[in-house]
């Protein structure tokens, strides 16, 4: 065991906040910890959540929900817990937030019905939902990683450029500021289906519009997560042993072949 190093995972309202597999992220995170013999705790930061609770996470994870769902979360995260997240994530700590969740860090959300919700403001966008008739944007999602420190992180750590395979499955579009995008689409529609933007990044948190299996699907991003939480917590430069990936390596080569997505090097693309 190599216990002398533990990550707290705060998850936001996973009741509330968790389709299309997104607990498969929380999964994801806990597990490639155990297996390198860390401690690691799940928190769920949800309405029952104190502000030391939110202050004492190493590593956040929120989900997406229906827009009913995202309401009542996007109300009960106000005042002194919303300033506790946004201090956490302004201080560095890394997270990653699926398709609802970017949509409270943002400015607001306009939902298909009903009014416009208030967000954190901490990411530089907004999300409207076009109404109950427009199309749902679903379906696979390729994104070549381009925030830059992001992208040079995950190039460094693989050994090539970073291609992300997800799943999208939303209604909101999403329109950038200032926030920096995580990347260009390659496959899918991304934040809007316009723009071929998906996602933002935001000092460490990644913000996308791929559910729940996004980790699992590209582990590289789980251990970027784990080895930036372990850094920040204990301000050593620590490096992450590999883990046997080939099953994952596998699936993404079968999902790029199946939608004819030619990446370069693709076969060896992110393998550690
Ligand atoms: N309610 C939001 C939308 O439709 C988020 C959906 C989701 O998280 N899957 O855009």
């Amino acid at each position: 065991m190599n216990n002398e190093f533990e990550l707290i995972i705060g998850w936001l309202y996973p009741t509330l906040m968790s389709t299309y597999g997104d607990r498969g992220n929380v999964i994801c995170i806990e597990r490639r910890c155990q297996w390198r013999g860390y401690g690691v705790k799940v928190l769920p930061l949800d309405q029952n959540a104190t502000v030391s609770d939110i202050g004492g996470v190493d590593l956040i994870v929120g989900g997406g929900a229906q827009d009913r769902q995202q309401e009542i979360v996007m109300r009960d995260l106000q005042g002194a817990k919303a300033e506790a997240l946004r201090e956490k994530i302004e201080n560095g700590t890394p997270g990653v937030f699926t398709c609802g969740a970017p949509q409270l860090l943002g400015r607001y959300y306009e939902p298909g019905i009903g009014e416009r919700i208030e967000g954190l403001g901490l990411l530089d966008m907004v999300s409207v939902h076009p109404g109950e008739n427009a199309r749902r944007c679903i379906g696979n999602l390729v994104v070549e990683v381009t925030a830059s420190r992001l992208a040079r992180d995950l190039a460094e750590m693989t050994g090539s450029k970073a291609f992300l395979i997800g799943f999208e499955n939303h209604g909101g579009r999403t329109k950038l500021g200032k926030v920096e995008a995580l990347g260009r689409v390659v496959y899918g529609l991304g934040n809007n289906g316009e723009d071929g933007g998906e996602g933002a990044f935001y000092q460490n948190a990644i913000a996308t519009y791929s559910h729940g299996p996004l980790l699992p699907k590209n582990p590289f991003v789980a251990d970027w997560l784990i080895q930036t939480a372990l850094r920040l917590k204990y301000q050593q430069s620590i490096t992450l042993s590999p883990l046997d990936d080939r099953l994952a390596m596998q699936a993404r080569e079968a999902m790029f072949k199946r939608l004819k997505v030619n990446l370069p090097n693709v076969a060896a693309a992110n393998v550690q």
